[in-house]
Formats: C-alpha cells, sequence, structure tokens
C-alpha cells in the first residue's frame, strides 16, 4: 500500500485522507498541533515543520509528498524533494509565499494585477501613494493569510500607521481594485501534463474571511472561464505543475484580475465534494500519484458556507433539502474554521429556493451576502 506524506495536519489534509483512502492510500502527517483534524485518518507526527528528525520520518515512511498550506519554509519542502517526490513542485510554493514575487510572476505571463510598488522604507511608502494613489492597500509580503497582515489607507495618516503595524519592511502597496466581484478557478494539472480546469466560483468574504462560494460562478461575459483557463493554464506550464492550484480574482467590467494563487486544495473548492463529478481532494490525490484525473464537471449547482467561529446545530441545517455538512473535530474559537455546509441543487432556481427558505439557518453575514447579491 502507498503512503502520502503530508505537511499540515489541517481540515485540507483531512479531506485529502478522506478522499485518498478509498483510492488504497494511507497518510502521514506533520504539524505541530495536537489532535489535528487530520489526525485520526492516519499517523500525525507532532513536531515543527523544520525539525530534521520528524522530516527524515516522514521521508522514510512515504512514497511521495504534499502539503497542505503554503507558508512552509521552501527549505524545508527542497530538502524533503531531494529523495522523495513533493508536490506542487517547490518553485510552485516559493513563487506563492511572496505577494511581490507572485505578482511579478503574473505579469510576467501576462496575466493583470492591481498595481503594486515594494515599500521597505518611509520614502518608498511615499512614492508608492503618489504613484498608485489613495485607497490603497498595504499588505505583508509573506505570511499573510484570511485578511491578516493587511490595512486599507485612505490617508497618508493610516498610510504610516500601517506601515509601523506591518513593520516597517517586507510590504507591498496594491492600488486598490474597486472589483465587481472575486472569483477563483481551481485547475488540476497531472504529472503527464494532462490539464483540468473547475468551473469559475464566486466567492464573498467578510472581514478577509471566505465566507460563501457560489458554483459554477453566472458569468455575463460569456468568455470568463476561458480567460481563466488561459492565465492559469500559462502558471500550470510555467511551474511544470502537479496537483491542484487555486488562483483567486477580481472580475472588474468582465476582465479578470489576478490577486493570489495558492499551490494547494482551495476553500473555494470544497463545493466539489458533493458538486463536481471528481473533487478537488481527489483529483489532486491523482494527479500526485500519477493517476489519470478525473472530470471536473459540476453536479448542478452549488453553495458552499464556512462555519466560522460555531458550529449550528446538525439535527436542523441537516434538514436542508441537499445539504452536507463537514465538521472538521476543532475546538470553537472566534473567527476559527470548523466546518462548512455545501448545499447542491439540480438547477439554480432550486439552490435560491432552498437558500431562501432556508435563510435563518445561516450564518448571519452568509445570509446577508447572499441576499445582497440578488439585489445586486
Ligand atoms: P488577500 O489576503 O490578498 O486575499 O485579500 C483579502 C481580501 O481583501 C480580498 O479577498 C479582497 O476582498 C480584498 N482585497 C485584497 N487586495 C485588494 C485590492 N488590491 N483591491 C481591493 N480589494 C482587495
Amino acid at each position: 500500500m502507498k503512503t502520502i506524506g503530508v505537511l499540515g495536519a489541517g481540515q485540507l489534509a483531512r479531506m485529502l485522507a478522506l478522499a485518498g483512502i478509498p483510492l488504497g492510500f494511507k497518510f502521514i502527517y506533520v504539524d505541530p498541533s495536537h489532535s489535528s483534524p487530520a489526525s485520526w485518518l492516519g499517523e500525525q507526527i507532532v513536531a515543527p515543520f523544520e525539525d530534521a528528525t520528524a522530516l527524515q520520518k516522514l521521508a522514510d515512511s512515504s512514497n511521495l509528498i504534499t502539503y497542505e498550506f503554503e507558508n512552509i519554509p521552501v527549505s524545508v519542502v527542497r530538502k524533503l524533494a531531494q529523495t522523495r517526490s513533493v508536490f506542487p513542485p517547490p518553485i510552485a510554493l516559493e513563487s506563492s509565499q511572496d505577494r511581490l514575487l507572485e505578482k511579478q510572476f503574473f505579469n510576467q505571463h501576462g496575466i493583470d494585477t492591481a498595481p503594486f510598488y515594494s515599500v521597505d522604507d518611509q520614502p518608498s511608502l511615499e512614492q508608492a501613494i503618489a504613484v498608485l494613489k489613495l485607497p490603497l492597500i498595504l499588505k505583508t509580503r509573506r505570511f499573510g493569510y484570511d485578511g491578516k497582515g493587511q490595512f486599507l489607507v485612505k490617508s497618508l495618516e493610516d498610510a504610516i500607521t500601517a506601515f509601523n503595524q506591518l513593520g516597517q519592511k517586507g510590504i507591498i502597496a496594491e492600488g486598490f481594485v474597486k472589483f465587481d466581484r472575486e472569483l477563483s478557478c481551481i485547475a488540476v494539472r497531472g504529472i503527464d501534463g494532462a490539464t483540468f480546469f473547475y468551473p469559475l466560483v464566486e466567492n464573498f468574504h467578510h472581514e478577509g474571511i471566505l465566507r460563501l462560494s457560489l458554483a459554477p460562478a453566472q458569468v455575463h461575459a460569456t468568455d470568463l472561464n476561458l480567460q481563466a483557463s488561459a492565465q492559469v493554464g500559462r502558471i500550470l506550464q510555467a511551474l511544470d505543475y502537479v496537483g491542484i492550484l487555486a488562483v483567486e480574482f477580481f472580475e472588474k467590467e468582465g476582465k479578470l484580475i489576478a490577486n493570489e494563487m495558492a499551490p494547494r486544495v482551495h476553500n473555494s473548492g470544497h463545493w466539489t465534494i458533493e458538486g463536481a463529478e471528481t473533487s478537488q481532494f481527489e483529483n489532486h490525490i491523482r494527479a500526485v500519484a500519477g493517476l489519470p484525473l478525473g472530470d471536473p464537471k459540476p453536479r448542478g449547482f452549488s453553495a458552499m458556507i464556512n462555519l466560522i467561529g460555531s458550529m449550528p446545530d446538525a439535527t436542523k441545517v441537516l434538514q436542508i433539502p441537499g445539504a452536507h455538512l463537514h465538521d472538521y473535530g476543532k475546538e470553537p474559537r472566534a473567527g476559527r474554521k470548523l466546518g462548512h455546509l455545501t448545499i447542491r441543487a439540480d438547477s439554480l432556481e432550486e439552490l435560491n429556493r432552498t437558500l431562501r427558505e432556508n435563510l435563518d439557518l445561516l450564518p448571519l453575514e452568509t445570509a446577508n451576502q447572499w441576499q445582497n447579491r440578488l439585489n445586486r
């Protein structure tokens, strides 16, 4: 039996294992947190990602290695890659860890981004404001996630406060994009170069955290899915990528503007578990294991609702037609992703009706976002 080693044992690793076990794989993880969501589904080595003994044990026990989040030191992944196949390739991890390099990489491959400027001291902050104009967004180049490590600044005073809070260097300033909506593209590429794209997904954030994904996104500009697959296809080829890649976009006036990419399975692809012929998790496992990829075709229409801070009453939400509840088994804490709920229907009308009739059972922000969208 083949064993897949995973760096990280959070909910993404758990859902990878839930997809990989039926295909006959065993799983082993390295993660510093005790009783992680994936620890029930294989062996967890509880250790920091840099722990040489833990990494040696992971390499010795695995036929191949993958990872579930992008803030793992690239040096760790490169070291593992000396003795084991590591997918997605370390270069993809490197390109996605630094927002400045990532945006330069997008532009080099003909993919539009917000205008940006590197900020490492007060003069470069002032130049960024002069070039990009206010308002703008200041973000840490590295280790930001779920809206953490970023500030919307509307004045020089705001900018200086944010600059100080972000540590005065290693910052990227981005022009503020007045986007129409946020979309993501999830793609998978196999070892043989075979590539599939899931349809674009429409995403709704609140306080920097994804709350709701609607799939497939309803597209008005008919070529939007083609634009996305052409752009993401170029990224996959440039990186000689293997596995699932997610790219987050803003849509403005029918054009896509790339914001960031994640070289891993992605929260905006959770709907694929019930809502697509082959889930992103299964396709990631198939890709990294060198197996034929599965059809990404959607099965009807899905709404994926993140469950953040507290879990709903399962006896109530499971009465919603087409509802599927995922509880990651995590201790509740404010702002923490504890699970998700996917509601699937055969038609958009049916999905909308089900959501409308059950709004009181959904988290408040999500219910509001969904209603605002209908009024748009
Ligand atoms: P990020 O951490 O880059 O994914 O940003 C979190 C959220 O902040 C995004 O999903 C957007 O809603 C918003 N955001 C990030 N960058 C920009 C930008 N340049 N212009 C407008 N909104 C942005």
